[in-house]
């Protein structure tokens, strides 16, 4: 299978502002009223840095007997929203009735939620539901910790038609989520941008954190990243909100945060303490290399030493005891085990190809280095 998109998007897109800022959607997790909805949108209107209005509609939860959402009145208060405040807004869709009830609604921008990203079944299902369409979609990663599955609802989405799409990171389910309620895994933005060159990346931090007191370094740590926007839940009274209470902020909260942030400023360049900082990693980078090729001629040796003892190559004892020790030295300067881990297990799966190579021509006694 190609790892690769094939995605035929437009330049323009009525997500991003259109500017260097970054773009803010804010609104409540749900529609629980229409007071709820208009008194949150009106303070949100005062804010210049807002542009789009979220609310959830359809809100299945994971277990039921709880709040499930309004349903399709929803669309007629957030109608009332647009018309008042002129916002753009913006919903959840998961099937096909959803798709045609929002669309008869005018709802300007779609959402794909992480629950439905992970369901080809249901992408697909919206995806020709929205055929003949050209409305904006945001896609949110899927729950689990798989690019592929993001990638591939654009790319159903895109083969649809839809050419303004946008991803949202709303962070993932994983082992260890602590302290966060999805963990963030910041190097998946890195990879699901260049497996999708040029689509916005927004930052959804209000389900990354789970709780107000993290939002405002998971948004400067998403900024931070290039992050093109923020999707911030805000509830006109977040302590009695349905859903998602803990993770809410008011509008005035979300404007204090905003300002910590300070929007304006992160995108503004600092060429040269930025060219200063970059030809450190330039130099980091190239010592990293040359410690990997040293690395290579010694696994090498190694493997020699292996085959005139007959040895066997893997020795699982040895794997066991190098790869505790490293992640041990990781955790104990602050480097992440799970980035750690990856990194070794693929030094570990090269040192082991050279060895094969070396027990499969055992005349080759070249050694990796140049000398
Ligand atoms: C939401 O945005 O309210 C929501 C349900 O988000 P997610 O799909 O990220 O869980
Ligand atoms: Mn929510």
């Amino acid at each position: 299978m190609s790892t690769t998109s094939n995605l035929n998007t437009v330049a323009k897109t009525k997500i991003l502002n259109g500017g260097p800022l970054p773009t803010v959607i804010a609104g409540p997790c749900s529609a629980e009223s229409e007071e709820q909805m208009l008194q949150t949108a009106r303070e949100l209107k005062k804010d210049h840095r807002v542009s789009i209005f979220r609310a959830g509609i359809w809100k299945p939860r994971t277990r039921p007997g709880m709040f499930e959402g309004v349903g399709t009145v929803g669309l007629e208060w957030l109608q009332t929203v647009k018309q008042e405040t002129g916002l753009l807004t913006t919903v959840e869709v998961a099937n096909t009735q959803h798709v045609e009830e929002a669309l008869k609604y005018g709802v300007d921008i779609l959402w794909v939620g992480a629950r439905t990203t992970v369901n080809p079944f249901s992408v697909q299902e919206i995806a020709d539901a929205l055929r003949g369409t050209d409305i904006p979609v945001m896609v949110k990663n899927p729950v689990n910790p798989d690019i592929q599955l993001w990638l591939g609802a654009l790319e159903r989405l895109n083969q649809a038609g839809i050419t303004d799409l946008a991803l949202i990171h709303r962070g993932f389910s994983t082992p260890s989520n602590k302290p966060y309620r999805n963990h963030p895994k910041w190097q998946t933005i890195q990879e699901i941008r260049s497996l999708a060159p040029g689509i916005p990346l927004l930052c959804d931090p209000s389900h990354i954190a789970g709780r107000r007191d993290l939002l405002e370094t998971v948004s400067q740590q998403a900024l931070r990243l290039g992050a093109d926007g923020l999707m911030i839940e805000t509830h006109i009274n977040p302590d009695v909100a349905l859903s998602d209470a803990s993770q809410q902020v008011t509008p005035s909260g979300l404007d204090k945060l905003l300002t910590v942030l300070d929007l304006e400023s992160e995108r503004v360049a600092q060429p040269e303490q930025l060219q200063d900082l970059r030809s450190l990693i330039d130099k980091l980078d190239h010592e990293l290399l040359n410690v990997l090729f040293l690395r290579a001629d010694v696994s090498k040796r190694i493997g020699e030493y292996k085959r005139a003892n007959a040895l066997d190559i893997y020795q699982s004892g040895r794997w066991q005891q190098l790869i505790e020790n490293r992640l041990k030295a990781a955790g104990d300067i602050g480097l992440d085990e799970e980035f750690v881990r990856a990194i070794f297990d693929a030094i570990h799966g090269f040192s082991l190809g050279i060895q094969n190579e070396v027990f499969a021509n055992p005349a080759v006694t070249t050694r990796v280095s140049q000398e």
